[in-house]
């Protein structure tokens, strides 16, 4: 079963960390992008999917809950037009908290959204403030209590830890915060400073301080601790939920699935080939409407299957198996090496299937381990 991916490239101002794909020149290509990402989908999604069913369909960004709803209503009729979506279970839709409003909401729910991402990120004030959020810590706890009162019950929050000055008490307390609403979906991630951002001048400015690696470390863990206590199970390694409540459409991602990416900076994925579309939204709106190439289009050698294999496999519950490896590419003496090295140093435990997994202390140091494992 395949996904599709909506790239939304607007936000109503750049928060200070976020390096992603966006403008907040919104007003000024609104019709134009929606069009184009119309005629994106009614171009590609037949000849990419072939009629295979596609079982999710998830609107990133950017700010998707920027979009009135016929835009929304517009985007979704294209897709049931060109693709077999009669399959489709999970329709998640990311918003922000100062769009969640009683008729959005409605609107949301009569066009088929089923699951909100939630972008609440810090219940500290200070936090948001330099983050540069367009919403409060009032509006991030109300925004979730009016969701659940409109019967979205299938929500993920998104939250950040290893903020500057951010103690392990309040930490724990952010987190004890969702687990008290029965939120059934907590991504968390550790803030990293990416280039380019307001976030790194401030940094180097020594406006900020960022907290040292032991700090981001214990962090995790009480992450890992309090979630599981609470029932939650880390099925990846920055994505928590009750049972039954994983993400449908990043499972796919993570198991190798096949999903077409629309939108500008939009990636594509057919089990060969990856895409990349253009990351410039006026660059992007031209090539649709001249119907030429709006992709950037990367052949995978069996090394990058491999290594792309190992790199979201082991962040996830699920593991890596040595057979599919070896079946993709020969496994090195050193890769053998390592991995045994690894087992050693209880980084990674391998089952009688040869599947193998990061134990909680390896989640620490995921990418490290994957890339060492790189063919
Ligand atoms: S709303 Fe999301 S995508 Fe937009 S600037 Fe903020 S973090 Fe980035």
């Amino acid at each position: 079963m395949a996904g599709i991916y909506v790239h939304i490239p607007f936000c109503k101002q750049k928060c200070s960390y976020c390096d992603f794909h966006f403008s907040t020149t919104f007003e000024k290509y609104r019709k134009q992008m929606i069009d184009a990402i119309c005629k994106e989908i009614e171009l590609r999604a037949p000849l990419f999917l072939s009629n295979e069913p596609i079982n999710t369909i998830y609107f990133g960004g950017g700010t998707p809950s920027i979009l009135h709803q016929h835009e929304l209503h517009q985007i979704l009729s294209t897709i049931h037009t060109y693709t077999n979506s009669h399959k489709v279970e999970e329709i998640t839709l990311e918003a922000n908290p100062d769009d969640i409003t009683d008729e959005n909401l409605d609107g949301w729910k009569q066009e088929g959204i089923n699951r909100l991402s939630i972008g609440v990120q810090s219940f500290r004030e200070q936090d948001l403030q330099w983050m540069n959020r367009a919403h409060t810590v009032n509006e991030g706890k109300n925004a979730l209590l009016l969701a659940q009162k409109h019967g979205f019950d299938n929500l993920t929050v998104d939250l950040i830890y290893g903020l500057p000055n951010l103690s392990n008490k309040e930490w724990t307390n952010h987190i004890q915060r969702l687990i008290e609403l029965k939120i059934p979906h907590i991504s968390a991630y550790c803030l990293t400073v990416e280039k380019k951002t307001a976030l790194h001048k401030m940094v180097q400015h020594h406006e900020l301080k960022m907290p040292d690696d032991e700090i981001q470390a214990q962090q995790f863990e009480i992450l890992l601790n309090t979630l599981e206590k609470a029932g939650y199970e880390q099925y990846e390694i920055s994505n928590f939920s009750f049972p039954e409540h994983h993400s449908k459409h990043n499972s796919n991602y993570w198991k190798n699935e096949n999903y077409l990416g629309i939108g500008p900076s939009a990636h594509s994925y057919d089990g060969k080939n990856r895409y990349w579309n253009f990351a410039n939204n006026s660059r992007y709106i031209q090539s649709i409407e001249q119907n030429s190439q709006h992709y950037e289009l990367e052949q995978l050698t069996p090394e990058n299957r491999f290594n792309e294999l190992l790199l979201t496999g082991l962040r996830t519950k699920w593991g890596v198996n040595k057979s599919i490896l070896s079946s993709i590419s020969t496994l090195t003496t050193d890769f053998n090496t390592k991995l045994n090295d690894f087992i050693f140093t209880k980084d990674i435990e391998m089952n009688e299937n040869e599947q193998f997994y990061l134990t909680t202390k390896g989640k620490l140091k995921a990418d490290y381990i994957a890339s060492e494992l790189f063919v």
